[in-house]
């Protein structure tokens, strides 16, 4: 089955109990048992059938065992470090979402889970980082802002060797562009907030593991500390689903419209963009999804002019977060990144006028002009 019609057609396509084709949204939280012991579902924290359907979906799509359905991108990544021991250390990729490493070192750390935040664009980094006590490596690729990109089947590489579980954040390329467990994941997690709900409607987390065994852990957990999507959301983002490669095809040819623009206009600077060939992840971002996506930052003369750009816009909606049919435009500087101290901000690369786009339906037209005036004025 192509992507596409996976998209359609995988997990649990139509409700085995009444065919519809749209799975019903069951609003129950608990089941009738025929007998004691005697059920299909029990109690909707393990599981209800519209989260079923969805985390069947997105096992299949991911070309995964078993996949979860949590509230939140963070329930999810949650979910997972509940797999580790206090005492346990993970690698994480060093600019990774804000939220994982808020909640690596203000919450699991005093779980007595250590992390080390390295480049993992660098290979030997990460190697130097694994000790006696490593349990995981945990990378996010492309990354935000910078879209810095992750080797995958590298790093998986050095994971099997040193006995690791290996976890991917997939939020940015989505399971349409790229499958992190065909290429070594053990665990592939996503902020279905994103791309995968793609309207800006409904806050979600999907977790997919590559082995049953992993899944039957993940699920212990998932059951045990009990951050479960529930149905409504389920059913709204397996709407959101069905389209989701139309719309990351549409999204591509438009993001390609604004680099063009782009390149063409004085006031911008840098732009970093995995499509470009001189982007340094461009060639490994290649060989490893099948589009680049439609996340572009690039960078102005300042932050006045970085504050000018964001207000003069018309179509793309000042706000954070990204992956929706919205075109959306940021300045990360002062937004998502501003508790990171200035200075570290520039060492990583993160200058005063970066603006961030996530580029989203609109007509493409559209999209440059008004951007392009916007960079102008
Ligand atoms: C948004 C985001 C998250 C967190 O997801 P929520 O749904 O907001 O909890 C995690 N990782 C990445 C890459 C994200 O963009």
């Amino acid at each position: 089955m192509k992507k596409k019609t996976q998209l359609i057609h995988g997990g649990i396509s139509s409700d085995p109990y009444t065919g519809a084709v749209s799975i019903p949204i069951y609003q129950s939280s608990t089941f009738k048992q025929d007998g004691v012991g005697n059920f299909t579902y029990e109690y909707a924290r393990t599981g209800n059938p519209t989260r079923e359907a969805l985390e069947k979906l997105i096992a299949d799509i991911e070309g995964g065992a078993r996949g979860f359905a949590f509230g939140s991108g963070m329930a999810a990544i949650s979910a997972v470090v509940h797999l580790f021991s206090s005492g346990d250390h993970l690698i994480l990729t060093d600019d990774v979402y804000g939220g994982s490493f808020r909640v690596m070192t203000k919450v699991f750390n005093r779980f007595g889970i250590e992390v080390s935040f390295v480049d993992t664009t660098d290979l030997d980094a990460v190697k130097a980082e694994i000790r006696p006590e490593t349990k995981a490596i945990f990378v996010e690729t492309p990354t935000n802002p910078l879209l810095k990109v992750t080797d995958i089947k590298a790093v998986s590489a050095i994971a099997k060797e040193h006995h690791l579980l290996f976890i991917v954040d997939n939020t940015f390329s989505t399971p349409y562009w790229q499958n992190p467990i065909a290429l070594g994941a053990d665990i592939v997690l996503h902020s279905a907030t994103k791309y995968l709900g793609g309207h800006s409607d409904v806050v979600a987390g999907l977790a997919v593991t590559a082995t049953e065994k992993l899944g039957e852990d993940l699920h212990f957990i998932q059951n045990s500390t009990g951050g479960i999507l529930g149905p409504q959301d389920s059913w709204i983002l397996m709407r959101g689903i069905k389209t989701l490669g139309i719309r990351m095809e549409e999204i591509e040819s438009n993001t390609k419209a604004i680099i063009e623009m782009l390149q063409e206009e004085e006031a911008v600077g840098k732009i970093f963009y995995p499509g470009l060939a001189d982007h340094p992840g461009h060639e490994v971002h290649q060989s490893q999804a099948g589009g680049f996506g439609g996340m572009v930052s690039f960078t102005v003369e300042n932050e006045e002019k970085a504050r000018e750009v964001v207000k003069n816009v018309r179509y793309f909606t000042l706000a954070e977060s990204l992956g929706a049919v919205e075109s959306l435009i940021s300045v990360p500087p002062l937004m998502t990144h501003a508790s990171i101290p200035r200075e570290r901000r520039l060492e990583l690369g993160i200058e005063d006028g970066l603006v961030r786009i996530s580029v989203g339906l609109e007509d493409a037209e559209d999209l440059v002009d008004d951007l392009r005036s916007a960079l102008r004025k």
